[in-house]
């Protein structure tokens, strides 16, 4: 099973996809991921990337739609995928659709996290994670059971993006409404798309996707 979890950023498409992996085996190729470890490894593709995604803008089609096609060469075949972050342009979809046909997969959903935007920016400006782990955390919504210390493993240096802050994020949120969502009726031709209310709790969003991908 291929998908694509699109919605805008602090939709919570991170969160589902990390659900689906540990409850279905599935894998998550996670575009904003993969290239925030190319900015830390100083990789030619990091150095491209760095500065826009500083500034919440986007990084060039090419650049996405190659390291996708890497990441599904490294897959067996029959490994289900999560498209977290991606396609984000038109342009990327069909992209997709090329890369996927050259490896005899198919898209099987595309499922819309539905937010209210402003409610976003709280979402995503008090975000945080486990240096070490990885464990995410939330300011105001979820902080650790002891202040400082991670609940997961114990260690105390935490991390926030660097483009978590207002400003970037408006500006994330602008490119989603003017370049990612436009790409859903293409989706929606193809009889693939379904809606979740990412406003529910993390669990009622996980019991719709898995009400949609069925057993
Ligand atoms: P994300 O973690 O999905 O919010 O992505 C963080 C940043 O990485 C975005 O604001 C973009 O700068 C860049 N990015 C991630 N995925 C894509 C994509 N599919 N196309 C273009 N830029 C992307």
């Amino acid at each position: 099973m291929n998908i694509i979890l699109l919605g805008p950023p602090g939709a919570g498409k991170g969160t589902q996809a990390s659900k689906l992996v540990s409850d279905r085996g599935m894998v998550q190729l996670s575009t904003g991921d993969m290239l925030r470890a190319a900015v830390k490894a100083g990789s030619p593709v990091g150095l491209k990337a760095k500065a826009v995604m500083d500034a919440g803008e986007l990084v060039s089609d090419d650049i996405v739609s190659g390291i996708i096609g890497e990441a599904l060469d490294a897959l067996p075949i029959d490994t289900g995928v999560i498209f977290d972050g991606y396609p984000r342009t038109e342009a990327q979809a069909l992209s997709l659709d090329g890369l996927l046909a050259d490896r005899h997969r198919k898209l099987d959903h595309v499922i819309e996290l539905e937010v209210d935007e402003d409610a976003l920016v709280e979402r995503i400006t008090g975000r945080f994670t486990c240096a070490k782990c990885g464990a995410g955390y939330h300011d105001t919504f979820l902080t650790p059971k002891v202040d400082g210390v991670c609940d997961s493993c114990g260690s105390t240096e935490f991390k926030r993006r660097p483009d978590d802050n207002e400003e970037t994020v408006r500006t994330r949120m602008a490119e989603y409404r003017g370049k990612t969502a436009p790409i859903l009726p293409i989706y929606e031709a193809r009889g693939l798309v379904s809606r979740v209310d990412g406003m529910a709790s993390m669990e009622a969003v996980s019991a719709a996707i898995n009400a949609i991908l069925g057993t």
